[in-house]
């Protein structure tokens, strides 16, 4: 964040430098169910971002002292491969890797009827195969659509976005060098059925102004956006069969949070509307990690 102003992040005409408008997205594509081993799996690519994303549970959880003997644990690894950046990344977890699986671990646990599985765990890994900014957002979005597909009983998807400043403006969903060079990246994860903030992030400096048009920004494109291609990922697997269909029903996982669901009856403007007249609105974190990816 910060620092090379002699970089052109938005020209004169207010285009980015891959031709994106301040509030467009890049591309995003998502299918379910693409592994054959896990219980459920995702596969999302975001703009120059690739995540592949496996879950497996509910299962015991060991080692015992781990297991919480009311409810189920939701434990979230974040992975970056090797080959994921253009200088080979030293493998294996560092501080930011994590980090981002803490708080992916803590966000889908919000979603999840942990309830009806004491001493369990599910398992998400998210294994990043190329990386481009934006990634941890990718990741839950991905996860959370493998989350569904393994039947798991959530009270709604979970979807990944973020927004931030770059060039003097506030934009929608950095690419690398606006995340580089720019003043501010705002990472969330909103649950677009409840409106719950399941995850916010914040590095940089934003005003409070910026603030709330950048959350504004990452919600209504989360929602009017990404959670759609989320539920039609997961309704084109399950079309296939009836017996698919009612075999999801059965587990619990999709019944709740896909085939009953369709994203138009969630509403984007009454979201951010609530959600920016509550009180509290939201704890921020302001976290400095290492952005320029120097440090580990
Ligand atoms: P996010 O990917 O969620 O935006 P960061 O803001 O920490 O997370 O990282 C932004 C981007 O910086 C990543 O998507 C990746 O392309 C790059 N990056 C992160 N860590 C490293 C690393 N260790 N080596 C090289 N590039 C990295």
């Amino acid at each position: 964040m910060g620092g090379h102003s002699d970089i052109v992040l938005i020209d004169k005409n207010g285009i980015r430098l891959d031709g994106r408008k301040a509030d467009e997205l890049r591309p995003i594509k998502i299918e379910a169910g693409v592994l054959k081993r896990a219980d459920g799996s995702a596969y999302v690519v975001w703009g120059n971002n690739m995540v592949l994303a496996a879950v497996y549970g509910p299962r015991e959880a060991h080692p015992r002292h781990v297991q919480n003997s009311n409810r189920a644990i939701v434990q979230a690894k974040y992975n970056m491969a090797a080959f994921s950046v253009g200088d080979r990344k030293r493998p294996g977890p560092d501080r930011r890797s994590v980090e981002i699986s803490k708080i992916i671990s803590e966000a889908l646990e919000a979603v999840t009827m942990t309830e009806l599985f004491p001493r369990a765990t599910i398992d998400v890994y998210m294994e990043v195969l190329q990386a481009n900014a934006g990634t941890r957002c990718a990741a839950i979005t991905a996860a959370s659509v493998a989350m569904a597909d393994a039947g798991i009983p959530m009270r709604g998807l979970v979807t990944g976005c973020a927004a931030g400043k770059a060039g003097d403006k506030v934009i929608l969903d950095l690419g690398q060098e606006e995340d580089n060079f720019g003043q501010a990246d705002v990472p969330l994860a909103i649950v677009p059925r409840t409106g719950e903030v399941v995850l916010l992030q914040m590095d940089g400096h934003l005003t409070q102004e910026e603030f709330d048009e950048a959350f504004r920004l990452a919600t209504e494109a989360a929602v009017n956006v990404v959670y759609p291609l989320q539920v039609e990922a997961l309704k084109r697997k399950y079309a296939g069969s009836t017996e698919d269909i009612e075999e999801g029903i059965t587990n619990g996982g999709l019944a709740n949070s896909v085939i009953n669901e369709t994203p138009s009856e969630v509403n984007a403007d009454e979201i951010v509307e609530e959600l920016a007249s509550r009180e509290e609105k939201v704890a921020l974190e302001d976290m400095d990690d290492g952005k320029q990816g120097g440090e580990q």
